[in-house]
């Protein structure tokens, strides 16, 4: 490894006990960095912040994606538009290293940019950024790195294959070893293929035996995020051909990565993984019934809590419980502190959202009126139109409870023109229902900041998916730990979350959407509305949310079941008990795994 140039402005951490490496298509860095679309982004960003917090010995691999998802244009019919998000990776600090992989039949140079994720006692989780756009590439190359799930299919097989063979090619380079190589998601699974050329260093891959995948599978693990057929990409076998070559191809398609005829990415990563793992008990038992030649176990997902908590928390947390920052579990104290200070955040949070609303939109929201929030990427099977099923009972409960807002967000897909007529029906709808006592909004440009101030300032956060398409979910979850209950269909997360009417409602299971939304309509007016007009009852409430459901959907308790469950899986004591000892150790629990090899 040769010395880092004079002109880095920041030092690279020392990477050489670094014994895990987490590969996602989009991590979440920042709001000021459009390199994520949505929750899989926001998950993957929230990881490693809690691993960076909790001293985890992790690395991470993602691509530049230098013109971002898109920013979400509304009309005043709500018709959508997109723009580009472009940005610079070059304020940040570039790896020495530049890589060159094979793809298309020609070489690709790939080079990346370092974000540190940095913790909250110090530790730095680096984080490279793959860039194709370098000099001496063909010319349409180097816009591969450009558009977030952008492009056709075959611009998305060469991205994963820059996220999968180059991202190998670059912790080679950077002379990092792990242990363990974690898929957030399928697009990842080409660095099994990139594992396996490096065991057969510089032997034709057909040369691979079964023994060979084994020791790549010991290596791997795989985290699938939907269970929507079409979240799990697929490229026909030409393409395949054509971009990774006739060898890798064959690779490909005896580690099982071929499925019905395609390239399927979720096999590849099936076949080459020792651990599996679905996002929630539900997804992972869903996913088992899709998977079922595979084990796949369940880890739930999480938030990380000091990305999603207001400040008003933070400071009452910091002041109560400050070890909060390093062990989430101290949020199960919050019943030591008076529920009257934990409702006095949220009219703090509430405020605060309808001044930046105000500020953004020129439109005035009623502090003291029942809000729910309801924001989302906009697919049709998260259904934002249940809550407007039956406009007459819906204006005639805003009338009977004392008046309704309603906020809604949420970007659909630029090629996705039925979730589009969503958002269109949303705004019809608003338009011909505002009255004095209800008031509907379709908030512009869902992202990360808009999200926090969502899920921190509404009373109440509905979600209502078609059953059992939401994985897992994590808007609620930020929304708990803010105080904030939810109002849901029981899938994804709200099954664990749930307790009703101590963290928020189940909207009951029916044949119809009609009696779906007339669940939801009851269960606002006979359960929620009462209990909002008991400031003390819903100030309980509030704290059920953080002590109930803070203290476990959040990212520090869920990488800790990754470290325990997935990442190394160890049964004998003395590895327990290091693990026990909480996960600022894993440096030594990495340790003790190569002692026992
Ligand atoms: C949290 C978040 C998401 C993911 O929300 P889900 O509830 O998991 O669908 C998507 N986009 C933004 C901007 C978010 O903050």
């Amino acid at each position: 490894m040769s010395p880092s140039p004079a002109s880095h402005s920041a030092q690279s951490p020392d990477l050489s006990r670094r014994s895990i490496v987490y590969f996602s298509m989009e991590i979440a860095l920042s709001p000021a960095i459009p390199t994520y679309s949505g929750g899989l982004g926001m998950l993957a960003g929230d990881t490693l912040r809690s691993a960076a917090d909790t001293s985890a010995p992790m690395v991470a691999i993602s691509l530049v994606h230098r013109h971002g998802y898109f920013r979400q244009i509304l009309s005043d019919v709500g018709q959508q538009t997109e723009a580009d998000v472009p940005w610079s990776p070059e304020t940040l600090p570039s790896a020495e290293h530049t890589v060159t992989i094979n793809i298309q039949n020609r070489p690709l140079q790939i080079r990346a940019w370092r974000f540190d994720v940095v913790g909250a006692t110090g530790h730095i989780v680096p984080v490279y950024l793959l860039d194709s756009d370098v000099e001496g590439n063909d010319a349409w190359d180097r816009h591969l790195t450009d558009h977030l799930y952008g492009g056709d299919t075959y611009y998305r097989l060469c991205q994963e294959a820059i996220l999968g063979l180059g991202g190998i090619a670059l912790l080679q380079a950077l002379g990092v070893t792990p242990e363990v190589y974690h898929m957030n998601e399928g697009h990842a699974a080409l660095l099994t293929i990139a594992l396996l050329e490096q065991r057969l260093g510089g032997r034709p891959l057909s040369e691979a035996t079964a023994a060979d995948r084994e020791v790549v599978r010991q290596h791997c693990v795989f985290t699938t995020h939907t269970p929507v057929p079409a979240g799990h990409d697929q490229f026909g076998p030409d393409q395949m051909n054509q971009v990774l070559g006739r060898d890798r191809s064959m690779a490909i398609e005896a580690a099982g990565g071929i499925h019905n005829g395609l390239m399927n990415m979720s096999y590849l990563a099936l076949g080459l993984s020792r651990y599996v793992n679905g996002v929630a008990m539900q997804h992972g038992k869903v996913s088992q019934v899709m998977f079922p030649e595979y084990k796949v176990h369940s880890i739930t997902n999480g938030v990380h809590a000091a990305t999603w908590l207001s400040r008003s928390f933070q400071e009452l947390f910091d002041d109560e419980i400050p070890d909060w920052r390093t062990d989430n579990r101290y949020f199960r104290s919050v019943y030591g502190i008076d529920a009257a200070r934990i409702a006095a955040c949220h009219i703090k949070n509430k405020q605060k959202l309808f001044a930046a609303l105000a500020r953004r939109t020129g439109h005035y929201f009623n502090p003291s009126v029942l809000t729910l929030g309801f924001a989302r990427r906009v697919a049709t099977y998260k259904r934002a139109s249940l809550l407007l099923q039956d406009p007459a009972r819906l204006v005639a409960l805003a009338e009977k409870i004392g008046g309704l807002q309603i906020l809604f967000a949420g970007k659909a897909h630029p090629a996705d023109n039925a979730g589009k007529a969503l958002i269109k029906d949303v705004y019809e709808a608003a338009v011909r229902l505002n009255s004095s006592s209800l008031k509907i909004y379709y908030i512009e440009n869902y992202d990360w900041e808009l999200g926090a101030l969502l899920t921190q300032g509404v009373d109440v956060w509905v979600n209502t998916p078609r059953r059992p398409y939401e994985a897992s979910g994590t808007s609620g979850m930020k929304a708990a730990l803010n105080g904030v209950p939810s109002l849901s269909i029981l899938d994804g997360w709200w099954i664990e979350g749930c307790a009703e009417n101590t963290t928020g409602w189940a909207i009951e299971d029916a044949e119809t959407e009609a009696a779906e939304a007339a669940s939801l309509y009851n269960k606002l007016e006979k359960s929620i509305a009462p209990l909002w007009s008991n400031p003390n009852a819903w100030a309980r409430l509030q704290q059920h949310c953080i002590g109930i459901n803070g203290t476990f959907f959040n990212t520090h308790r869920m990488l800790s079941q990754y470290l325990s469950n997935a990442y190394f899986p160890y049964t004998d004591t003395q590895t327990r008990v290091a693990i026990n000892a909480g996960i600022s150790n894993t440096a030594d629990i990495a340790e003790l795994a190569k002692v026992r090899k």
